[in-house]
């Protein structure tokens, strides 16, 4: 029954995961369409307006989906729809959803919430009360990813952090990394790169988080092309 309930979905493919901890895994990513957010540098313009999507249902997804163990669902932002029937259909694989931590979901069958709060040059804030949420119902099953494009940015990501600290379940990946747009390709990624490593390296404000510092790999092998 479940299995009918049809989502807006912009594309599918099968690809590296590029980001976060699980990063360089092979997934199957659903990009589902829409989100109520307009960030200053979104790398998926084209997954905003929510129009550009077909209605395909959760059952189809999960049979495209089925020679791979892990699937992302990402966006746009996925929990403005309600994907409990696609996180059902797709039982037994390893699936994570990528969200901005703006909209709050409790869905156990989720291996990893990946939440990427948005600070400073996205032009928007962490939402403190739904990052709790998370915290409180998703122990062990969720990650932090910071995308930085300046000073201010790493020092939102750093408030973000410590404001949450007495919410957050131990373990929990904190990731930093760059911003692609500012960082540019090639040479100037990794001099990009090189710099917010040093810079968290040499701070000690990070002492006793699982902080990473990561690229966005897909960028790097793709520069961010869409259906990669
Ligand atoms: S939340 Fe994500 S998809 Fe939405 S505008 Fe920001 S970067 Fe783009």
């Amino acid at each position: 029954m479940l299995a009918t309930a049809t989502l807006r979905v912009n594309e599918t493919f099968y690809s590296l995961q590029g980001e976060g901890s699980a990063i360089g895994v092979p997934a199957f990513f659903i990009r589902l369409d829409g989100c109520p957010l307009r960030c200053a540098w979104c790398d998926t313009p084209y997954a905003l307006e929510g129009t550009a999507g077909t209605e395909v249902t959760a059952s189809a997804l999960a049979a495209q989906s089925a020679h791979a163990n892990a699937v992302i669902i990402t966006g746009g932002e996925p929990l403005v729809q309600d994907v409990a029937p696609l996180v059902e259909a797709l039982h037994g694989k390893h699936i994570t959803i990528e969200t901005s931590g703006t909209i709050f979901a409790d869905l156990p069958g989720v291996s990893l919430f990946s939440i990427s709060p948005k600070v400073g040059s996205s032009g928007y804030r962490p939402k403190p009360l739904t990052l709790r949420k998370f915290c409180a119902s998703a122990p062990g099953r969720m990650q932090l990813k910071f995308v930085l494009a300046d000073d201010r940015d790493y020092e939102e990501a750093l408030a973000c952090v410590r404001d949450l600290r007495d919410a957050l379940p131990p373990d929990t990946p904190i990731v930093l990394q760059p911003e692609s747009a500012s960082a540019g390709s090639g040479a100037g990624y990794v001099t990009t790169l090189r710099r917010l490593s040093e810079k968290a390296l040499g701070d000690d404000r990070w002492s006793g988080l699982s902080l990473r510092v990561l690229p966005q790999l897909h960028y790097l092998l793709w520069g961010g092309e869409p259906g990669r």
